[in-house]
């Protein structure tokens, strides 16, 4: 596995806001998402990453991209999971509305029926992926998103640990927004300084 070493921030491309707005309903239509499940579902929408820093290869070997303050809390779990013996990978960063689309594409080219494959990908423009704070995660020897990884050495070590780092398991069983459960997908977020100022939460 490659190190994991501090970056220049990358630029992002993310467009404006009502740019975004009209790309992702271009998206939803080219996809034939109807508004009314987005709103069925009380999904929040998710903006695009403002900046994103580049942090060592997923297993794919595509460039890990991160929000800066979500990659230096990565690299410091990442660093205590290795001290611990583990090695973790990660399978999916940062996504624009293209690839998301396109993740969304490719499962109803597989025949899957469009409410399925929106229970397991996020329509464009409402994946915690697009924010710069989530990460799929999965174990070195066996790089996969299954619903097995709950039970793998990383999936206890994650559940005991991440939170020390600012991460926390998005998407747990029973989640309101009818996504499946996903051991694997794990998001940053600013905890409460000392002085108790919490950054706004990102997921409404
Ligand atoms: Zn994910």
């Amino acid at each position: 596995m490659t190190d994991c070493p501090p970056d220049p921030p990358a630029p992002t491309g993310a467009a404006l806001p009502e740019d975004e707005k009209e790309r992702i309903r271009l998206l939803h239509a080219s996809l034939e998402i109807p508004a009314a499940w987005i709103a069925a579902r009380g999904l929040p929408r998710m903006p695009l990453a403002a900046r994103l820093e580049t942090c060592g290869e997923d297993a794919a070997g595509r460039p890990v991209r991160l929000l800066p303050e979500a990659a230096t809390a990565w690299r410091a779990l990442l660093a205590a999971a290795r001290a611990e013996g583990l090695d973790l990978v990660v399978v999916s960063s940062f996504r624009d509305l293209d690839r998301q689309a396109a993740l969304v594409r490719r499962r109803l080219e597989r025949g899957e029926r469009l409410e399925d494959a929106l229970r397991v990908v996020a329509p464009p423009g409402y994946s915690e992926h697009h924010t710069g704070r989530a990460l799929d995660l999965a174990e070195a020897a066996h790089p996969v998103l299954e619903e097995t990884f709950e039970a793998s050495a990383a999936g206890a070590w994650l559940r005991a640990h991440a939170g020390r780092f600012g991460f926390r398991l998005s998407y747990p069983r029973g989640n309101p927004w009818g996504f499946i459960h996903e051991p694997w997908h794990w998001a940053w977020a600013p905890v409460p300084s000392p002085a108790g100022t919490a950054a706004a939460p990102h997921r409404r």
